[in-house]
């Protein structure tokens, strides 16, 4: 059975794509539902300088509360939500609640923190996210310079004339951009010269390696060195182990992220993180140094 797609597209539909197909429009009815029970909350990972070592801000991750399935984690909806464009109402939320969390923090006593949350492609050239993040940011009174936006290498290679533009509006308001999973995509960092980007995040998959396979070692100190070169800060994503650590304050890296910090954790258990610095800081002890 051929279906008719509009102009001359014929798609061919097989028993096996129909159940994929019937799948994805209960996981899209699900999705649906979701945004309008609110089941979407945030995850934050904590960001540690390397120079202070202290946790200065954190990225907002996404989970979806599913009634039935559990926690489940964005690999299994926001390919779907990006499909279906029900990923800009998700990222509304997110940056909502990240906004207004941080926020509260601060208020508490825990320190003027940075926050930074993933904007996809689609959003980036839908004409509205400048809107998004000022309403974001007006509604939770956080200041612009403690709101991150996290940008793909997609995100700039479509209409790259776009994102730029865009770009330089979000740091017009005071907001800094990182480029996520850098290396991963196929921008060399020559043409992301032209891009005003604020932070480079390293993949998690030139991380991993390091220690073991001398190649990614290279490419990690050379990222690095390039970056800072061309004014950036670079955060490493995957530490996983001392070893990761330990290099990457060797290669003056700025910030880490990773499991050996800590996972992505409810709020609850990021407060729990902040309160326990706050303590060591206040601390005689910590005065003396
Ligand atoms: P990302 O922005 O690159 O986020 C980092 C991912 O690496 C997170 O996965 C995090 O849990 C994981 N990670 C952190 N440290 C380690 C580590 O030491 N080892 C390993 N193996 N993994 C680590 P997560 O939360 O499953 O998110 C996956 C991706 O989903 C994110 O990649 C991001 O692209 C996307 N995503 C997450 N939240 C949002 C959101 O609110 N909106 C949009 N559009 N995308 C989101
Ligand atoms: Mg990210
Ligand atoms: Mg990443
Ligand atoms: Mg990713």
């Amino acid at each position: 059975q051929a279906k008719r797609l509009g102009g001359n597209q014929w798609r061919v539909y097989t028993p096996e794509m129909r159940s994929a197909t019937v799948e994805q429009l209960n996981l899209e009815s699900s999705l649906r539902k979701a945004i309008f029970r609110d089941e979407f909350i945030v995850h934050y990972q904590p960001k540690v300088s390397l120079a202070s070592g202290r946790i200065t801000g954190m990225e907002a991750l996404v989970r979806w509360q599913h009634p039935t399935m559990g926690l489940l984690h964005p690999s299994r909806f926001i390919p779907l939500a990006e499909e279906t464009g029900l990923i800009s109402v998700i990222t509304e939320r997110v940056l909502a609640q990240a906004t207004r969390q941080v926020r509260q923090w601060q208020d508490a006593g825990l320190g003027r923190l940075r926050v930074a949350v993933n904007i996809p492609p689609q959003q980036l050239h839908k004409g509205d996210l400048i809107d998004v993040l000022q309403q974001a940011l007006h509604d939770s009174g956080l200041a612009a310079s403690q709101l991150e936006v996290e940008l793909t290498e997609t995100s700039l290679m479509e209409e790259p004339e776009v994102a730029i533009e865009v770009f330089r509006q979000i740091r017009a308001m005071g907001m800094t951009i990182a480029l996520d999973d850098f290396g991963t995509g196929y921008s060399s960092l020559s043409q992301l010269r032209r891009f005003p980007l604020d932070t480079l995040k390293i993949d998690q998959a030139f991380v991993r390696d390091i220690g073991h396979c001398t190649e990614d070692g290279a490419i990690v100190r050379a990222i690095i060195t390039m970056a800072h070169q061309l004014g950036m800060t670079v955060v490493a994503e995957g530490v996983e182990t001392a070893e990761h650590l330990e290099f990457l304050t060797h290669e003056r890296c700025d910030y880490v992220q990773g499991y050996h910090i800590s996972r992505p954790v409810p709020a609850e258990q990021m407060e729990a993180m902040l309160r326990a610095q706050q303590a060591t800081m206040a601390s005689p002890a910590a005065k003396a140094h």
